[in-house]
């Protein structure tokens, strides 16, 4: 078993099935994510627990298959034992670093602006093989916030996303506070409504990218399945259920989205919700469909002359092509 993948509850149970104390799960969760120690080096557990958790357990972290680096912006290109592939990046802001962790080899989701998209699904990443991404990324810097944002779409693949930011906001593990976690999703309505049963509150941040259900439907495909009405819905309850401020991201993509009419249907349906805009600057990709907007000043000053709190995204990443919807887990 991979050890990663397993949350404190479960590591518990598995001393207690072992006839074991279960006081001893959280004393290598300790050891191993807050002290970042070897099994072999933990001093508090007998040689024979130890003996005993090496034969139950593996803790491999995936292998580096490039990593590029300009100063600011780190990418690391990692393979699992089947041969997958993913890819994570490293953010280096003056207050610290942002991690962004891959969830799925591949997504099926399917937005027309996205690369990630382009590489359809090839299975699920374990909950700890996202824990692994952090893991190896903590040893190039001091991880202050993680973005669910890199390839994949995180809520079709609930439960192992679940497991993951249980052990992510573990105080015995890697004790990440809900307010530095932030979930991006496209939008699936039903998986929304579950994210109660995680047990943290983190941030929640949903791809908009378009003012009405005609046009979403065109940029993504999961519109067809969950309109807007359903979505504002869903996520209106997590904002009332946690208290967080919900962000939506809106890709400005020259002539599409980008008017100063569209700006005001945005805001109309946006008035009555804890929420604010995150603008992001188109990042090309290899269809050359889209644009980066020539109108984003003016759409960034209607939505606040209608009162939506709106900024725009920091870019990271474009040189070396680990901006947002540039990730492909490819490497030549
Ligand atoms: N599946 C999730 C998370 C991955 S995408 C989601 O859809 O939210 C992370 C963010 O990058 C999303 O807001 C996505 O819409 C955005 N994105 C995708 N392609 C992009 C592109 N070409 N330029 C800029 N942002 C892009």
């Amino acid at each position: 078993m991979d050890f990663y993948s397993m949350t404190l509850p479960a590591l518990e149970e598995h001393f207690t099935r072992q006839g074991d104390n279960k006081a001893k799960a959280k004393k290598l969760y300790k050891a191993i994510y807050r002290s970042s120690q070897a099994v072999e080096d933990i001093s508090d557990l007998s040689d024979k627990t130890k003996r005993s958790i090496l034969d139950s357990f593996t803790f491999d972290l995936p292998k580096q298959i490039a990593l590029q680096d300009d100063g600011e912006t780190a990418k690391a290109l990692l393979e699992f034992p089947d041969s997958s592939r993913v890819e994570t990046v490293l953010m280096r802001h003056d207050y610290g670093s942002g991690l962004c962790v891959s969830t799925q080899v591949g997504c099926s989701m399917g937005c027309a602006f996205c690369q990630s998209g382009k590489l359809k699904k090839h299975r699920n990443l374990t909950a700890g093989e996202m824990i692994a991404q952090v893991l190896f990324m903590q040893q190039y810097s001091d991880i202050k916030h993680i973005s669910i944002m890199g390839i994949g779409e995180p809520l079709d693949n609930f439960d192992n996303l679940k497991a993951f930011i249980e052990i992510l906001s573990s105080p015995y593990g890697l004790a990440f506070g809900g307010r530095s976690i932030t979930l991006s999703t496209c939008g699936i309505v039903s998986q929304i409504n579950r994210l109660t049963e995680i047990d943290c509150a983190f941030n929640l941040a949903v791809s908009l990218h378009a003012p009405t259900n005609e046009l979403r439907s065109q940029l993504m495909p999961i519109n067809k399945r969950y309109n807007i009405t359903d979505l504002i819905s869903a996520v209106k309850n997590y904002s009332e259920n946690t208290s967080r401020r919900i962000a939506f991201e809106y890709i400005l993509l020259d002539g599409i989205n980008d008017s100063m009419e569209q700006a005001v249907q945005l805001a109309d349906f946006l008035k009555d919700l804890n929420c604010y805009v995150n603008l992001i600057p188109y990042n090309a990709t290899d269809s050359g469909q889209f644009k980066r907007s020539c109108n984003a000043d003016l759409f960034f000053d209607t939505l606040k002359k209608q009162g939506i709190n709106v900024i725009f995204r920091r870019e990271f990443g474009g040189s070396i092509k680990a901006a947002c919807g540039q990730l492909s887990a490819e490497y030549d």
